[in-house]
């Protein structure tokens, strides 16, 4: 049985994990890697201004993750979420040859 002064030391204890395990869950996803394999295949690179334009002939300048239509990062991030890359953040001036117009 849990004598009361043992609760006394547990109680903060689990507070402080759970604590520690929401500021966990609210820390920013990993970026994406660029040597990722599907990062690779749709040759996304953190700064558009390396984008392969010679094997991605769609790619114009100007294109940038921050004003593509599947970007879901705030305008003023430097980073945001992808659906192309879940779990993982592109950066705002990055660019893949799946860039669409936003709307
Ligand atoms: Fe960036 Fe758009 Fe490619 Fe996603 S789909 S990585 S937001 S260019």
């Amino acid at each position: 049985m849990t004598s009361r002064r043992q609760f006394i030391r547990i109680v903060p204890l689990a507070g402080a994990a759970l604590l520690s395990g929401r500021a966990a869950l609210a820390a920013d996803p990993p970026m994406v890697d660029e040597k990722d394999a599907q990062a690779a295949a749709l040759g996304y690179v953190a700064d558009a201004a390396r984008a392969d334009k010679a094997k991605f002939k769609n790619f114009a300048a100007g294109q940038h993750c921050g004003n593509c239509q599947l970007f879901q990062g705030k305008a003023d991030a430097a980073a945001g979420p992808c659906p192309l890359f879940a779990g993982k953040q592109v950066a705002t001036k990055g660019w893949c040859s799946a860039w669409a117009k936003k709307a």
